[in-house]
């Protein structure tokens, strides 16, 4: 059968060959009488303890949320300032924002699109309380610079390993260098659940207790409030069915791993569009996990060209993102300008994510090379 499109992402085959199992954990659910927490959580809540290799690991309602809950575990609020990368998901700042904090955006790197090291320094200041690095499209931040300069300054580190799960830095796991890791379910991530969902991790009591207090309004014990928190719990049923995707975690990152590197050995092999920089070699030190694969254009006519190009053959296709975070409008308050951060702005004009998934095959990806050929072809 001839291949006539390609899904950026299609969790309908993820989950195909799981179906049994997936309806099996629902219909536990069903019969337990109980939805929100409670064993299902627990039980899944150690066993990605287990897989990460962390201490605690607490299932929160999302990614947005593990952050907001680290914040508030830190009494991250007015008049304090939070260091984070200007090229990522939204959420990240907007975790600070929703503090009353204020996000300070770092430029990032030109090849790895992660925060920029050299530049996390001199944004210190005294009223600097935290630092969220982003592992973004599947590859950590420098973790190993990253906590020594926490460190050396005192101030913890909350990694957003949301597009993360299994990724590694010589050997650490994603999500847990820091005082905190981040992680989302977001159906479209790595371990993708039914909804949403997120976990919080940590190595240390004292921060993981207090983030399991204000996870249920700070409770504790039930309706007595030494704090305010939120509403931050899993669903017994999120945690039910991811518990049966968690174990293909590092099976779906192989595979997106070798898509990632067959895109790039065909693509150099046929003569790559002069336009197109592909992602850069990822060295020994970095696990990288492939949530994405990024392309780069020369310029946001050509990044346009290619995805109407990519349209009109019916290939997945996504701009993450197309407004770096120091320019969008809820913002503007903070004073930046267009120019302030120039590698995380021209990569917002210039990226484009394409089709990968764990069980696209080979046919599938040759019809997106084909097409990106083609495109170069006529340019
Ligand atoms: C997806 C994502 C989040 C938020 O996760 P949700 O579960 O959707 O709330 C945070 N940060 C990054 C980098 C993300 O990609």
């Amino acid at each position: 059968m001839s291949i006539t499109a390609v899904p950026l992402i299609d969790l309908a085959r993820t989950h195909a060959p799981l179906e049994a199992e997936l309806k099996a954990a629902f219909e536990r659910v069903l019969h337990a009488n109980s939805y929100i927490m409670g064993p299902e959580v627990t039980r899944f809540e150690a066993a990605c303890a287990e897989y990460l290799g962390v201490k605690h690991a607490l299932g929160v309602s999302s990614g947005s949320d593990a952050l907001l809950l680290a914040l508030m575990v830190l009494e991250i609020g007015p008049g304090d300032e939070v260091i984070c990368p200007s090229y990522t998901f939204f959420a990240t700042a907007g975790a600070i924002w929703r503090l009353g904090a204020k996000p300070v955006f770092v430029d990032c790197d030109p090849l790895s699109y992660n925060l920029e090291l050299s530049q996390v320094e001199a944004k210190i200041t005294p009223q600097t309380k935290a630092l969220i690095p982003v592992h973004l499209f599947g590859q950590t931040a420098p973790l190993g610079p990253l906590r020594e300069l926490a460190q050396r300054h005192k101030l913890p580190l909350i990694e957003d390993a949301a597009q993360a799960i299994g990724a590694a830095w010589q050997g650490h796991n994603a999500g847990t260098v820091g005082e905190f890791g981040c992680f989302s379910f977001f159906p479209s991530k790595n371990l993708g659940g039914f909804g949403d969902g997120g976990l919080l991790t940590s190595q240390d009591d004292t921060l993981a207790e207090k983030a399991r207090i204000l996870r249920t309004h700070g409770s504790k014990p039930k309706y007595y409030h030494h704090y305010v928190g939120g509403n931050f719990r899993l669903d017994a049923l999120q945690a039910a069915l991811l518990q049966v995707k968690l174990p293909h975690t590092d099976s779906y990152a192989q595979k997106r791993q070798a898509k990632a590197a067959r895109y790039t050995q065909l693509l150099n092999e046929a003569g790559r569009p002069e336009q197109m920089t592909l992602p850069a070699p990822v060295s020994a030190d970095f696990k990288h996990v492939f949530n994405q694969y990024i392309l780069r254009l020369q310029n946001s006519e050509q990044r346009d060209s290619l995805m109407a190009y990519l349209n009109e053959q019916k290939i997945g296709n996504a701009i993450y993102y197309p407004v770096p975070l120091h320019l969008q409008a809820c913002f503007a308050d903070l004073g930046y300008r267009e120019g302030d951060l120039p590698v995380s702005e021209l990569a917002a004009k210039t990226t484009l994510a394409l089709p990968i998934f764990p069980e696209m095959t080979n046919e599938e990806q040759d019809y997106v090379i084909e097409a990106l050929l083609c495109w170069g072809a006529r340019q």
